[in-house]
């Protein structure tokens, strides 16, 4: 089943969401749906739990795959459990980033350039990987939702600024 997605304002993004102490069949329903969610948006690359109004730490993504006709498609959806992050590098990136809660909305965060991850399968699996590139950003975005964090708490300031109306706005928008 598709679920609706929160919009900036919702105090439901701003929770810190609980471990998944097991994988049961309701968990597996809810990543059913997250999962559904996730591809029923043409631009979705990934979608965390609190973005739904679930209060559990999941999220979900498919990388992107440049074809060779330069065209863009998807690799198969990964389920992403309990997952810590740590060993960030020293190096920082800065990249441009949208959030599917914050339509129309992008900003440059800077972040550390690689990270490692421990995180649980489907299957309850504990799987560990060093990050780096795009997928090192997804994980650090998503993971920010589980803890109730969004891109525009990790602007500049001088963004911030420049983009404190137009955020009013949305969250007028969404939330009158
Ligand atoms: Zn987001």
């Amino acid at each position: 089943m598709k679920r609706p997605i929160t919009y900036y304002g919702d105090p439901g993004l701003r929770v810190k969401a609980k471990p998944v102490e097991k994988i049961t069949p309701e968990i597996e329903s809810i990543v059913a749906d997250m999962i559904e969610t996730m591809l029923s948006y043409d631009n979705a690359i990934g979608f965390a739990a609190t973005q739904l109004g679930i209060d559990l730490r999941i999220f979900v993504i498919r990388e992107e795959i440049e074809t060779s006709k330069g065209k863009i498609s998807f690799k198969e959806p990964e389920v992403i459990i309990n997952p810590i992050l740590t060993n960030p590098s020293p190096e920082m990136e800065s990249m441009v980033e949208g959030c599917m809660s914050i339509p129309g909305f992008q900003c440059e965060v800077v972040r550390p350039s690689t990270i490692h991850v421990k995180y649980q399968n489907l299957k309850g699996q504990w799987i560990e990987e060093d990050l780096t590139d795009f997928r090192a950003r997804m994980f650090m975005h998503e993971n920010d939702h589980l803890n109730g964090v969004l891109i525009v708490d990790r602007m500049t300031a001088k963004d911030k600024k420049k983009f404190d109306a137009i955020l009013k706005n949305l969250r007028k928008k969404y939330h009158s």
